[in-house]
């Protein structure tokens, strides 16, 4: 068979900006769990998009609202209504559950996980000054060290990673960074003029840490003593993936807003939101932010049917009894090429043995194998497969890494 990989690696390559590192394989068609290359290979998809893609390639219900969608309206901007819009909002307010009645729950749809994680921000500070009584422009919110929030120019200020950071500033100010899992240096960094917390309930692009039993329920109890805002970026961890529909519903930690992204686009869209309290999300007044593609026809129409998905459990429950073969399969192999594994449900974190090989050569060897990953920070991989992966598929893709570390 004529290889029509190598030229589309040596094009791309040619013509696109150098801001990612891709593993050379052109994926041209996709299905589930797994895709096709340019040449007819398969291969298992355990990136799944970072969890844009937790219910896998084409979802037969989402593949439909879409669809059905592109026959109605597709775009309407803010400045009008239309019928995708109260319904998606709703059914965010029915998901996240955070408010009785019900209807004290806002939604602010955005379209990127940074918008949304800009979104909070900008919402907490306006609801500092106009709530709580911070002195303007004195606003400060408290961050977690090796947080991973987005891409743009405030998001890359607190972040403690060079890579992201150097060469980008000045500096948006106002953020105060405290070690992950340490409630008692958030204790210390917390003043009057807090305004939030901003934290990832595991943390995805540092590896997939999750934190210290008790971590959660502390900074919910530390916010609501200190009249913070406890903001749960649950980008990556929400919406299914860790055995739950939310990280923190683990420990039974509500926050007072949800930044939601990847996943709610169902993989064909993007798709985010805060979701938060009307006394919260309330402070913002006509014309003070938004976006032009926020909350479209066709985002909305999917983000239904992604919510509707995730109404039945049903995702929730692979996730917890295919994640818990996948976890006891990775422990299997410490001290065989793995220092930890780290993650909860069909998510983790897996330190490769840095004598045998860099977190990349893993992927690679890995992707010739037939099962696509992704590394993070030098030795570590991350394994992030679609719900809909079964049982044989994990083993499959288990095997292989054995293999691959052999
Ligand atoms: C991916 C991610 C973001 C940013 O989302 P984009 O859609 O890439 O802008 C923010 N926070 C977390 C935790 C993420 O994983």
């Amino acid at each position: 068979m004529r290889n029509q990989t190598a030229p589309a690696v040596a094009e791309a390559e040619r013509w696109t900006a150098h801001n990612y590192h891709p593993l050379p394989v052109v994926v041209a068609d996709a299905d589930g769990a797994w895709v096709t290359d340019v040449d007819g290979k398969r291969y298992l998809d355990c990136l799944a998009g970072y969890s844009a893609l937790n219910f896998g390639h084409r979802h037969p219900a989402l593949v439909d609202s879409a669809r059905k969608q592109l026959e109605h309206v597709t775009l309407t901007s803010r400045a009008f209504l239309h019928d995708q819009f109260g319904p998606f909002c709703r059914a965010l307010a029915e998901l996240c559950n955070m408010t009785e009645p019900l209807d004290k729950t806002m939604t602010l749809p955005m379209n990127t996980g940074a918008e949304a994680v800009e979104t909070a921000i900008k919402v907490s500070r306006k609801w500092g000054y106009k709530v709580k009584g911070v002195p303007d422009g004195q606003a400060t919110i408290i961050v977690a060290a090796d947080n991973f929030h987005g891409r743009t120019t405030t998001i890359i200020s607190f972040s403690t990673d060079p890579d992201a950071k150097a060469d980008y500033g000045p500096y948006t100010p106002g953020f105060r960074i405290v070690p992950y899992g340490d409630l008692d240096a958030m204790r210390a960094a917390i003043d009057e003029t807090t305004v939030a917390v901003l934290i990832e309930p595991i943390q995805g692009e540092a590896g997939v840490l999750v934190p210290p039993l008790g971590y959660l329920p502390g900074v919910r109890e530390l916010c609501t003593q200190s009249n913070v805002l406890f903001l749960a970026d649950e980008i990556q961890s929400g919406l299914g993936r860790t055995g739950e529909t939310f990280a923190c519903d683990h420990e039974g930690a509500v926050p007072d807003m949800y930044v939601l992204g990847k996943a709610l686009g169902g993989g064909i869209i993007p798709v985010s939101a805060v979701v938060s309290r009307a006394d919260v999300l309330g402070v913002l007044r006509p014309g003070e932010h938004g976006s032009t593609f926020g909350g479209n026809p066709l985002a909305c129409a999917v983000g239904i049917a992604v919510v509707d998905l995730l109404r039945t459990g049903e995702f929730q429950e692979r996730a917890r009894e295919v994640g818990a073969v996948l976890h006891s399969r990775l422990n299997g192999l410490i001290g065989k090429g793995i220092t930890a594994v780290r993650g909860r449900g069909l998510w983790a974190g897996v330190d490769i043995d840095p004598a045998l090989m860099t977190g990349r050569e893993a992927c690679e060897r890995l992707m010739v194998a037939g099962v696509l990953a992704k590394d993070t920070h030098g030795s570590t991989i991350r394994l992030a497969p679609p719900l809909v992966v079964t049982e044989d598929e994990i083993n499959f893709a288990v095997d292989r890494l054995a293999e691959v570390l052999h």
